[in-house]
């Protein structure tokens, strides 16, 4: 029986994490659930799941859930600080990171120096700190196991194999605007952005895969997870998301993994490695996958990719600076007080003014996010 500390339980990934648990209830227990300020939704997920604690980050909100669970053996939490508590109890197994933005990277830092292993869904973590986030997993053997479905595929093939990478495929579903024209692209709004193809996700990463940085940060990643250079990572606009990924070797050979797009699929993987499990989910149907295509990404229209590919180049404190950026403006095209062409220029704007620090500490990490969230801002007001 393995016991599971969900970071963010409320939302999409979380959910469907649950969904998991449900159907192996023999071989894994939600231990911890936690979320920010969806009060209702975390205290009937304790009341059905029974974890040992719950940690709700917004304070405000600690009395509501206290008193709704106070009948049960449950511990309440509130803060952010309880995150970095409660990953640390001795019981808790796996710790899956399903919280969104740099809010992840504390949590994740004091689960890996407890040695849990890490279900990795919160890409930013890897995006603002990959270095120094895959060192410590390193040094204090904690694995970080991919829930993110293109390094799951990845991972997947790379499972059984011990000659080096010669070049990772990473495909994209390109979004909803992969046909606009930069003119389109000028007027789009948040609801146009929130309707993603063939994803049902968090509203942030929806934008975020709207604009592409979804897919920078996913280079990024992969940088840190896989250990290859930017160079030998190409992406690969695939619309129809049944290839999540590809591996090329250094004779040539490809292997790619497939499958219908649902996460429950990468989530499970990563709890049940390196078993697989049996599931109910859908399966592939081949006679009718006519078109599967393929095409390179438009760096012009989609800016947001090539400054994740400028910031990984750059390294240092660049990345966190980019993430920032990003979550300051993705949340203000969400509230429509930036347009979606504005969203690349004020992350450029604020890259090229915030300080650069070459061999950042943990310290630096948090205060170069909030000097770049503060610059964003005002660039933004501008
Ligand atoms: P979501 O918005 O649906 O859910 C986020 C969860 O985190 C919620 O439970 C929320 O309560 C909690 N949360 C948000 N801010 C918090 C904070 N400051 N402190 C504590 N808890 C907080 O997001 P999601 O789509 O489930 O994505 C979660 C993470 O997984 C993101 O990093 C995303 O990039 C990554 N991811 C998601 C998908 C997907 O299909 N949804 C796929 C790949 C990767
Ligand atoms: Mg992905």
């Amino acid at each position: 029986m393995k016991k599971i500390a969900i970071l963010g339980s409320t939302g999409s990934i979380g959910t469907q994490a649950l969904q998991v648990i449900a159907e192996h209830p023999d071989l894994y227990e939600a231990y911890v659930l936690t979320a920010n300020s969806q009060a209702d939704l975390l205290i009937e997920q304790a009341r059905r799941f029974r974890p040992a604690q719950v940690v709700i980050a917004g304070e405000s909100l600690y009395g509501r859930v206290s008193e709704a669970l106070n009948d049960l053996p449950i511990q309440v939490y509130a803060g952010a600080d309880a995150l970095e508590q409660v990953v640390q109890n001795g019981e808790v197994d796996i710790v899956l990171t399903a919280l969104v933005g740099f809010a992840g990277l504390r949590p994740t830092v004091a689960a890996i120096r407890s040695h849990k292993q890490i279900a990795l869904a919160n890409k930013e973590t890897l995006v603002v700190a990959g270095e120094l986030v895959t060192q410590l997993a390193y040094e204090n053997h904690a694995a970080i196991l991919p829930v993110d479905s293109e390094h799951s595929a990845i991972f997947q093939c790379l499972m059984g194999e011990q000659s080096e990478i010669e070049k990772i495929i990473l495909t994209a579903s390109g979004g909803p605007f992969r046909k606009f024209t930069m003119d389109e692209l000028k007027t789009v709004t948040p609801a146009m952005a929130l309707k993603h193809p063939n994803w049902d996700m968090g509203a942030k990463i929806t934008i975020d895969s709207a604009t592409m940085m979804n897919k920078g940060f996913e280079v990024i990643e992969a940088k840190w997870l896989f250990g290859v250079e930017a160079a030998d990572i190409q992406v690969v606009v695939h619309p129809q998301s049944v290839v999540h990924s590809a591996v090329q070797y250094r004779d040539g050979a490809v292997k790619a993994q497939l499958g219908v797009p649902d996460m429950r699929v990468p989530i499970q993987l990563a709890f049940s490695y390196p078993q697989r499990l049996a599931s109910s989910f859908d399966r592939l149907d081949w006679y009718h996958m006519t078109d599967l295509t393929f095409e390179a990404p438009d760096l012009d229209k989609f800016r947001c990719l090539a400054l994740a590919f400028e910031a990984l180049q750059r390294g240092g404190t660049v990345p966190c600076v980019l993430n920032a950026a990003n979550e300051v403006v993705n949340l203000a095209f969400r509230q429509e007080r930036c347009s979606f062409l504005q969203m690349p220029e004020i992350i450029e704007q604020t890259i090229a003014s915030t300080t650069f620090i070459a061999n950042p500490s943990l310290d630096d990490y948090f205060a170069v996010d909030a000097e770049a969230r503060r610059r964003a801002l005002s660039l933004l007001n501008h």
